[in-house]
């Protein structure tokens, strides 16, 4: 197991992406701590984690908050002493054309997927800068790399997300600390199955692979981010996206 004695923090963790990268590195030995801002589906996962003898601990939090992203890696450190890995998933979609899109739907996207990450990355630094060690993943999306149709805000925080990790990358590179971007492209979770079909069908038809992504082909990529093989791996982005965009 690579990561026996690892804490990883993983955002967004009650479902989908951030369920499946929880249940990777956890598989690998991590202790896993669960964000979330669904305390019931957390404590469910937590539970099923624990069945498949995982150490798993969950933690209701908005990640927009950032005290509480501060208290919730304080209260980490108090019980497990160390932060290895932060893995910020926590994302949302609130998809409309720019000419209508309203302006609590703008913010409300770029404080979730963008100021999310700038909590919690900031709120590790300091044990990772003192452990000279850190991984710090941050899920980003083929959407802010080719754009898509009713998605500015989701777009934006996405690309955002990439500039954020590039130039966190450089400060922290001397320290230990890798910064890298996963940005997967269509991935069969609760968020994509609410799109319509027709939809849908639109992104099979560019998609070379013609299937949808898993969530765990996702969580390998991170997997492999987070461990010592990736050690002079950072400021990159790595597609998860069969091939819809090179
Ligand atoms: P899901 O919606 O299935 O899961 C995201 C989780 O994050 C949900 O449990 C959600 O809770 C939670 N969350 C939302 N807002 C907050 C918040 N403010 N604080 C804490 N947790 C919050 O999404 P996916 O698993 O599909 O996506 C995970 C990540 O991957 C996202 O960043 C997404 O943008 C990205 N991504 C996904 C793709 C896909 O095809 N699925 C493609 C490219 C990127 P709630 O349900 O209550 O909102």
């Amino acid at each position: 197991m690579i990561f026996a004695d690892r804490v990883s923090l993983v955002t967004g963790a009650s479902q989908g992406i951030g369920e499946a990268i929880a249940e990777e590195l956890g598989r690998e030995g991590a202790t896993v701590v669960l964000v979330d801002i669904q305390k019931d589906k957390l404590e469910q996962v937590a539970f099923r984690l624990a069945g498949l003898g995982i150490r798993a601990l969950p933690y209701e939090a908005d990640v927009t908050d950032s005290a509480r992203a501060t208290q919730v890696v304080e209260e980490v450190l108090g019980s497990l002493g160390r932060i290895d890995h932060l893995v910020n998933n926590a994302g949302i979609t609130r998809d409309s054309l720019l000419l209508r899109m309203k302006e609590e739907d703008w913010d409300l996207v770029l404080r979730v997927n963008l100021k999310g990450a700038f909590n919690f990355a900031r709120a590790v630094l300091k044990p990772m800068f003192t452990a000279r060690y850190g991984r710090i993943v941050n899920i980003a999306s083929v959407v802010g790399q080719m754009g898509n149709f009713g998605q500015t805000n989701y777009a934006a925080s996405k690309a955002g997300l990439i500039g954020f990790s590039k130039s966190l990358a450089r400060e922290v590179a001397a320290r230990g600390i890798t910064v890298n971007c996963v940005a997967p492209g269509y991935i069969a979770t609760p968020m994509t199955e609410k799109l319509p079909e027709e939809v849908k069908k639109a992104f099979l038809d560019i998609i070379p692979m013609k299937r949808f992504g898993l969530p765990v082909e996702v969580a390998r990529a991170v997997k492999f981010l987070c461990s010592d093989e990736a050690a002079y791996i950072t400021g990159q982005v790595i597609n998860v996206n069969g091939g819809m965009y090179m």
